[in-house]
């Protein structure tokens, strides 16, 4: 976050910083200076509430599981204030400690709490005793060694930094605890933690360089952190180093960016956090280095990101196998991973090219990401949080207290806090006006102090009115964004487009008067000479608007989503009938009205329509059912009132559509199992998979069990002649853990006892394709299928079927 290294700067060096160089052009720092969240006071109903409960309630239970879980612990047996083994799973456990610091730093700012302040003091006394002598901070290793080197993390080796690259995460959690120190250091005025850091950072320069070890960061974050550090201290010795990780990094795998120079690279691959934050230190470094090979990788990346892998709520970072990033418009639902962290790391890239270029279209990216997939990331009551943010679900997705690998709750804890620092910028005498919510802000210009008042109905109402307070009256442009959405525009690029064009316009009034402005990189640009209380009144359109994607994202075919304003919407269990949601169709010219409904999940404006939902025939085909009302709601408040049913792409076509089942026979059965699990029900669900490593729907499995037979049972409604079935199974070689079974046969209960159907041929086993069983027919109540599970993998089954 780039803001709070420009608090740190005295406002004398800003001044030269400003004018020793020409406008727009880098060098020395970003061209334009944000403006920070300690100098905006934000008054709104809908963020500030959520700041206010990231203080109280999120930085809280945050530290409490840091404690409970043991990462505080492993500070203080390193320090030797306690005895025992390394506890926990993971290396980069202390990570999650520095990144909670360093939100209670940004939070103390804005509501000053003694209480938390002394807790800090405390926490950053152990982090210090855990320092080794040399700099060195890993608690893990540290621990190990206490114990003749037993306890090691298996990530780790017996060599300091060496497995850097792979796993250890010793930079990583630096880059983590150098961020932190600035923070503190900005809101406390302390050097606690920043002279752990500035420890830790000589050491880290006095270990690597291009004549020392020369090891990348497996999971970057360092170099932004090393930044922070350059700015706070002047010292150029951590800009050269964090230049330096990035230099470095070649010759290694597309997993954390590292298969080509990093001015080489073009395209976003890989673990989508590394990735954002990767890109974010190249942008800090072309920034303060004037660095046009660094510019130009990262502009090629943000586009193929925005133009080709985003998905519609802002998230990014499609698959879970890798974290990361997947093929250009592979963009699946149910299974979008979408980390929290990721839009947050996309964020922090969009703020700064923003910074760089001054054009609105980084801000639309970031205004996407903040009111929808970012916002997902932690529930309405602040303490239950989404790693993957799907844009899907049948129901298996449920916001969690915390998680082993805790980065995304402790991701937020540091991000919410900073959020009023993205609402304004300046460049020079300029002011730029990026979000929309109400605040009361003083601006540092080079013409002086500007104080503003903002009132803004975001992100349900469209209206804003802006008074401007110079301390003296004087000639600058305002620029205020329009955003892409009200000029018609769904995303920077065609990766998704508005159906209709809206023909409503923006207005903007300056003193009641129709205004005077130029739209340039997304800014009205209104010059004049400002005095003090003028006032802007700004009205954007905020009709409902539909959304499809470019027909090369498939997961989107035949589907639409719906806009309005900032906010992307679901269609959720709760206020549809009979929680059903995934067979829901809505026409595409269909009719929608929205209204305020202030006791549901806050306050939040609802959007009605009519739809219907679709049912599969026992012959093969799909029909519509009676027509019904069709509720929807943000989506980045799903989830809030417990796991169900949600989507946010709506289908306007049946076939794309999940219709209910028919009501065959394994439909109207009850299922038995080995191994009872809250998916069985999708074995008889109906939905069949593309093939055998598909993602996009549930399945049954008895995961990690292997080499050995289980079973599954369908009991019917009523005794049926049956004589045929059929069988997918899920295999995800070659990386998985599962593949199709060794072994199958169907046994029909005849009295008290299991007998084999008489198969017509031998049992099939097929990987991406059915297999099926002819059998002589036989009048049975229920059929079993026993599966014997490879030696060496477990086994998933997608549908059963019976006829
Ligand atoms: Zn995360």
């Amino acid at each position: 976050m780039k803001f709070s290294g420009n608090v740190l700067l005295p406002a004398c060096l800003i001044i030269l910083v400003l004018s020793s160089c020409e406008k727009k052009q880098t060098g020395g720092d970003y061209p334009i200076k944000p403006v920070p969240f300690t100098e905006v006071k934000l008054t709104d109903d809908f963020w500030a509430p959520r700041i206010k409960k990231n203080a109280t309630v999120t930085i809280p239970i945050a530290f409490s599981y840091c404690e409970s879980t043991g990462r505080v612990r492993n500070f203080e047996i390193a320090g030797g204030l306690d005895t025992g083994r390394f506890v926990g799973s993971y290396p980069f456990d202390d990570s999650d400690v520095f990144k909670i610091i360093e939100g209670a730093s940004y939070s103390l700012q804005t509501f000053p709490d003694h209480q938390l302040e002394r807790y800090l003091d405390t926490l950053i006394y152990k982090i210090g005793l855990a320092q080794e002598d040399d700099g060195y901070l890993y608690t893990n290793r540290t621990i190990a060694e206490m114990h003749g080197g037993k306890g090691l993390h298996p990530w780790a080796s017996p060599e300091r930094w060496e497995l850097d690259s792979i796993l250890s995460h010793e930079l990583y959690n630096l880059g983590h605890l150098y961020e932190a120190a600035a923070a503190h250091f900005q809101a406390t005025g302390k050097r606690t933690l920043l002279d752990i850091a500035l420890k830790s950072a000589n050491l880290v320069n006095k270990d690597f360089g291009w004549d020392r070890v020369r090891v990348y960061p497996g999971h970057q974050v360092i170099e932004m952190g090393l930044v922070k550090l350059y700015r706070v201290t002047g010292e150029r010795k951590y800009l050269d180093l964090a230049k330096f990780f990035l230099d470095i990094r070649e010759n290694g795998s597309q997993y954390n960016q590292a298969h080509k120079k990093v001015t080489e690279q073009d395209e976003a691959v890989g673990h989508s956090v590394r990735a954002t934050y990767m890109y974010s230190g190249m942008a800090d470094i072309a920034a303060i280095e004037n660095d046009e090979s660094y510019l130009n990788a990262i502009t090629k990346i943000w586009e193929d990101i925005t133009f080709r892998k985003m998905y519609i709520t802002g998230g990014i970072g499609a698959t879970g196998g890798n974290e990361g990033f997947a093929e250009p418009y592979n963009l699946p639902n149910m299974s979008a991973y979408c980390e929290t962290c990721a839009s947050i790391g996309d964020i922090f890239l969009n703020h700064r090219l923003f910074l760089l270029h001054g054009e609105a279209k980084y801000i639309d990216i970031l205004e996407k990401t903040l009111y929808n997939s970012a916002l997902s990331g932690v529930s309405l009551s602040a303490d239950r949080f989404f790693y993957p943010n799907p844009l899907e679900s049948e129901g298996q997705h449920q916001r969690q207290a915390w998680f082993g690998c805790a980065c995304c709750p402790s991701n937020v804890a540091r991000f919410v806090p900073a959020i009023p620092g993205y609402i304004y910028a300046v460049d020079g005498k300029d002011i730029y006006i990026n979000l929309y919510m109400s605040n009361e802000s003083e601006l540092t210009t080079t013409n002086g102090k500007v104080r503003i008042i903002q009132e803004a109905g975001f992100p349900w109402e469209g209206d804003v009115e802006l008074s401007v307070f110079p301390e003296k009256s004087g000639k600058f442009i305002l620029k205020t964004r329009i955003p892409g959405w009200a000029l018609n525009e769904a995303i920077p690029g065609d990766l998704y487009k508005f159906i209709d064009k809206d023909t409503a316009a923006f207005t903007i009034k300056v003193n009641g008067e129709q205004a005077d402005y130029e739209v340039k990189n997304g800014y009205a640009f209104i010059e004049r000479r400002w005095e003090k209380g003028d006032k802007i009144e700004l009205q954007f359109p905020m009709n409902i608007r539909k959304i499809i994607a470019d027909e090369r994202v498939k997961a989107d075919d035949g589907k639409m989503a719906i806009q309005r304003g900032p906010v992307i919407y679901c269609a959720e269990w709760p206020d549809n009938p009979g929680g059903r949601i995934l067979n829901l169709l809505v026409n595409k010219d269909a009719e929608m009205t929205s209204f305020f409904a202030d006791s549901l999940l806050g306050g939040i404006e609802l959007i009605k329509t009519t739809g219907s939902g679709t049912r599969k025939t026992l012959d093969g085909k799909i029909e519509l059912l009676p027509e019904q009302q069709v509720i929807l709601i943000p989506y980045a408040l799903w989830n809030n009132r417990g796991p169900g049913q949600m989507k946010v792409w709506i289908p306007y076509k049946k076939e794309n559509t999940r219709p209910l089942p028919a009501p065959t026979i394994a439909f109207g059965s009850t299922i038995k199992a080995s191994r009872m699990t809250r998916d069985i029900t999708s074995i008889n669900d109906q939905a069949e998979p593309e093939n055998s490593n598909d993602h996009s729907i549930t399945y049954f499995h008895w995961w990690p069990d292997r080499d050995q037979w289980h079973w599954i049972q369908y009991d019917f409604n009523k005794p049926a002649r049956i004589s045929k079935a059929k069988v997918y199974w899920f295999d995800d070689r070659p990386d998985g853990g599962c593949r199709t079974p060794d072994e199958w046969e169907l046994l029909y209960l005849s009295g008290n006892i299991w007998k084999p159907v008489r198969a017509r041929k031998e049992y099939t086993i097929t990987k991406d394709g059915w297999d099926s069983v002819l059998f002589s027919p036989v009048v049975t109540s229920s059929l079993k299928m026993k599966v014997r599970l490879n030696k060496d993998f477990s086994a998933v089954l997608y549908e059963w079927i019976v006829e």
